[in-house]
């Protein structure tokens, strides 16, 4: 699927350097399976790679600087590999920025290189397009400079990399990124960073992803409010019941049972919370027992909290998931990521796939005059070495 990619990529590395590259990394999107605003909150999440990729391809150089082209946007940069990192207007150079700091907090020395990269993964579609250039272009100095860095810890120096940019993420993103399986979803507890792998087998339904295609600005202070009431309410429940430590030891009824402690908005964040954790776990057990009607049923739930209790949502969102809800073909559909826009991932009957993306696609364009975008994904690699076979 990525073949041309792969090869446009080493094209351009070729007509821009002379060289064939010496490396070509392949670094992947992911999509969460449910798990929803609790990586934060001592969680539970459910993600997978997929096969939209970030393709990049490295040498080594004798220069005094390196060189990075961003084949996409048409731009590049030349940096001093041995100087201390600044952030840049130029945002998207912040992230490999972020990871040279990295390696110098490390004392990771490296040489100096030259970098192309170009991609499939759609960009704030809630696909973690950073977390894949963060993890990638580590990945391949890890193998050019035989820096011997652990996977986990590519996933861990990617997550500090987007901190360092200012996005103060949980560690999902990069670690389904770097530790992705073929047709294999990852639980991760967001807690301790144990995980283990589950099949992802959807039997008779099909992943699709529905883009939104907008964005709402209102994602990052309702981010930030979000973690606020959440460490509220815990702090309620703790008072409470000395023995909850995290959303994941409290019960609906002991939330239930003081909802008059708290204000309105603490108490719906907090019921989402403690249902989404279990949700978690309900569908984990679903997917290995190959009950797909469940873990769609599971999806609709985390929507529906998602949109009333955690209130992330936004119109565009709400109406792709009501629509698919109407249809017998869909047994499961919500919004994935941060929220205010951007994917929903649904799960819908084979066979039936081009008859809904076509009435969700006309409806969604005359309801709002935007034209819905639709990605069939697979679950795939995590970052890997391409090898030319
Ligand atoms: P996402 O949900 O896709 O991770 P983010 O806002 O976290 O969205 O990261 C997107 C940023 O990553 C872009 O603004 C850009 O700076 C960088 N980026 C992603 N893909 C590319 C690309 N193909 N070329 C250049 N920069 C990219
Ligand atoms: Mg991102």
């Amino acid at each position: 699927m990525n073949t041309q990619l792969i090869q446009s990529t080493k094209a351009f590395f070729e007509k821009t350097f002379g060289n064939t590259p010496q490396k070509i990394v392949l670094s992947p999107g992911r999509i969460n399976i449910i798990g929803e605003h609790i990586d934060y909150n001592d969680g539970y999440v459910l993600p997978a790679a997929i096969d939209k990729v970030i393709c990049f391809a490295f040498e080594k150089t004798n220069s005094t600087t390196s060189t990075i082209v961003a084949i996409d946007l048409g731009e590049s940069v030349t940096i001093d590999v041995t100087a201390d990192s600044k952030l840049s207007d130029t945002i998207w150079t912040n992230y490999f920025r972020g990871i040279l700091q990295q390696l110098q907090n490390k004392g990771l020395v490296i040489g100096n290189f030259n970098c192309v990269f170009s991609s499939s993964i759609p960009v704030g579609s809630g696909l973690s397009s950073s977390a894949a250039l963060e993890c990638g272009f580590l990945f391949g100095l890890n193998e050019l400079f035989h820096l011997d860095i652990k996977p986990v810890d590519i996933a861990l120096m990617g997550q500090s990399a987007e901190h360092w940019v200012g996005i103060n993420c949980g560690i999902m993103d990069q670690f389904s990124s770097v530790m992705g399986k073929t047709n294999q979803v990852i639980k991760i507890d967001c807690r301790t960073l144990e995980y283990e792998y589950h099949k992802a087998d959807f039997s008779d339904y099909s992943l699709v992803l529905f883009d939104s295609n907008v964005k709402h600005s209102l994602f990052s202070s309702a981010y930030n409010q979000r973690r606020e009431e959440c460490e509220q309410g815990l702090a309620i429940l703790s008072s409470h019941f000395p023995e909850v430590k995290s959303f994941r030891e409290a019960t609906e009824v002991q939330l239930l049972s003081i909802k008059d402690t708290m204000t309105e908005d603490v108490f719906k964040r907090s019921h989402y919370v403690i249902k989404e954790i279990k949700r978690v776990t309900l569908a984990c057990e679903a997917l290995d027992r190959g009950d797909i009607e469940t873990l769609g049923q599971l999806l609709f739930e985390t929507h529906e909290g998602l949109s009333k209790e955690y209130e992330v949502s936004c119109a565009e969102l709400d109406m792709i998931v009501d629509t698919l809800k109407k249809e017998p073909a869909v047994v499961g559909s919500r919004v994935m990521g941060g929220g205010f826009g951007g994917c929903t991932i649904n799960l819908i009957k084979k066979g039936q796939e081009e008859a809904i993306k076509t009435k969700l696609a006309q409806l969604y364009q005359e309801t709002f005059g935007i034209e819905l975008k639709i990605y069939e994904v697979t679950i795939s690699n995590g970052t890997s070495l391409y090898h030319p076979s």
